[in-house]
């Protein structure tokens, strides 16, 4: 129900947990986060609430100055770990608001081809369509798209790859996305609250829209693939 991104300075996952509380008011039944950390990928996830995820934090850290993080609201499958985001298929982890309409097919695909699953999600397919395409030789960018090409319905995705700490892909139709523009930093998130302490400089995505962010900045595409350049508005919120 809440997404969140940070390609920081400092470590993230007490960040991102941070920006998912400015999400809560929307409501949700689980949360996770993942990092990648010298170039390995991993995630812990709670079900319940927030603090839920940062006591296992506590005990069991999770480092890195690049991640993704989620709050769920369930659609599809029952609020456990097993289903909470992010969802990861090999190289990938992704998080996901909104609802993925042709996830049995794509399941039912899947499936023919051997690959693995391991929740009850429609979301978890995105992972799977865009870890087999990396396996197939396709740029992070490239999986996306084509990722992008094969799902129905409406979302807000962010993407974080194995051994790419100055990467972020993101993508929206349907759920509002915006992008945070830092100093040598950047930061996705849901909407501008929840990115309000960390920059108060904001894209807001187009529907159709598409982002690879790095440090340096974001590069926006729209649905048919062209470059777009979107204002970055200077937006006066409370942190
Ligand atoms: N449809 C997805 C799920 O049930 C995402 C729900 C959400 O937007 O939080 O896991």
């Amino acid at each position: 129900c809440g997404i969140v991104g940070i390609l920081g300075r400092h470590e993230v996952a007490p960040l991102l947990v941070e920006a998912l509380r400015r999400l809560e008011y929307r409501g949700y039944d689980s949360a996770g986060v993942a990092t990648v950390h010298e170039g390995r990928l991993d995630r812990r996830r709670a079900v319940g609430k927030l603090v839920n995820l940062s006591d296992l934090l506590v005990h069991a850290p999770l480092p890195g100055r690049s991640g993704i993080g989620h709050t769920r609201w369930a659609t599809h499958g029952g609020p456990v770990e097993a289903n909470a985001h992010p969802h990861r298929a090999g190289r990938v982890c992704v998080v996901h608001n909104g609802i993925i309409e042709n996830f049995r097919e794509l399941r039912a695909w899947a499936a023919t081809q051997g690959l693995a699953t391991e929740s009850e999600t429609d979301s978890e397919m995105v992972a799977v369509l865009c870890d087999h395409f990396l396996a197939r030789g396709a740029s992070p960018a490239e999986a996306v798209d084509r990722t992008l090409e094969r799902v129905t319905g409406a979302y807000a995705l962010a993407f974080l790859f194995e051994g790419e700490e100055d990467l972020l892909i993101v993508a929206r139709k349907g759920s509002p996305l915006a992008i945070g523009h830092g100093e040598g930093e950047m930061f996705v998130g849901s909407d501008a609250l929840a990115l309000a302490p960390l920059t108060d400089r904001i894209t807001y995505l187009e529907d159709g829209d598409r982002a690879v962010i790095t440090r340096a900045g974001a590069e926006i595409r729209d649905a048919a693939g062209r470059p777009v350049s979107r204002p970055i508005r200077r937006i006066a919120l409370d942190a």
